[in-house]
């Protein structure tokens, strides 16, 4: 409802600078002239009595560094920020069905190197959308100062495999991990939800660390996107909560840094369909999950 189109951005960087450059235009030489003036009239030798708005002069050039500062971190909140896409799939795993079928540990069990996705009826690929929805995040996100890493980025034949999906979050020390999904379910079946880890200690599995952040997350990016895309939590996981927590996801129980997937939407259902293939649909999802993002990394 508050949504103002894929075109928002919260808080606006630019149109902040300019009035505030002109502002510090103005002030430096004020705040120059006076303290020339008050250096002039031997204000600082003389102690005590001086007029408080004499003194203050004195302390503008801190006061003009640390309002740029405050600029920058307005503009830039997510800077020091590491986020971690991951666009589900890959748009020619089904050329290596040999390679994407082979069986990676996933702590609790044994699972799929990757799987292909799923596909509208009209062959809308799942990887195609995950990785649209991916560029345009990652494009939101950097605006916000965040550096982003890509699981993938069409750039290899397969996978990566899921296990080595989780350990590109962890390597790059991720402060936050998305999985772009669409699901494959059946017609009728509609919306979006949000996958969280749940508690797993076994083999190399251990989420108990990151089991409370990313529900936080998950929290964060399933309201945002409910907003941003005025679509309805799944009507058919999670009890229209749009949040699910599983055991069996490679991708997440090896994950060490908060993380989530989300499936978009059914590929399957028509209805769905429609606003899955729809390129500004898109936008408005990853403005969503960027809302969500950026709300959980500012606290
Ligand atoms: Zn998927």
């Amino acid at each position: 409802m508050s949504y103002a189109g894929p075109e928002f951005e919260s808080p606006q960087p630019r149109p902040r600078r300019r009035p505030l450059t002109l502002a510090l235009a103005v002030l430096v030489p004020g705040a120059l002239l006076g303290w020339l003036v008050y250096e002039g009239v031997g204000g600082a030798a003389d102690g005590g009595g001086t007029p408080a708005a004499v003194n203050a002069p004195v302390s503008a050039p801190p006061t003009v560094s640390s309002t740029t500062a405050d600029d920058k971190a307005l503009s830039a909140p997510l800077r020091g920020k590491v986020v971690v896409i991951d666009p589900g799939h890959n748009l020619t795993n089904f050329r290596h069905t040999a390679e994407i079928n082979r069986k990676v540990d996933i702590g609790t069990g044994r699972k799929a190197c990757d799987t292909t996705g799923t596909s509208t009826n009209s062959g809308y690929a799942e990887a195609k959308f995950s990785l649209d929805v991916a560029h345009r995040l990652r494009t939101l996100l950097e605006r916000q100062g965040a550096t982003v890493k890509l699981t993938q980025d069409g750039d290899r034949p397969y996978g990566p495999c899921v296990d080595e999906r989780a350990r590109i979050g962890n390597r790059a020390k991720a402060d936050a991990v998305v999985s772009i999904h669409a699901d494959g379910a059946g017609a009728g079946q509609r919306g979006y939800h949000v996958i969280l880890p749940g508690r797993v200690h076994k083999g190399i599995a251990d989420t108990r660390r990151i089991v409370v952040p990313s529900a936080a997350l998950g929290k964060r990016i399933a309201a945002d996107f409910g907003r941003a895309t005025g679509t309805k939590p799944s009507n058919y996981i999670g009890h229209g909560t749009g949040l699910d927590t599983r055991t069996d996801l490679g991708g997440l129980n090896l994950s060490t840094v908060p993380k989530v997937f989300i499936e978009c939407g059914n590929m399957r259902d028509s209805k769905d369909a429609a606003l899955l293939t729809s390129a500004a649909w898109r936008q408005k999802a990853a403005q969503g999950i960027s809302e969500g993002i950026v709300s959980f990394l500012r606290g």
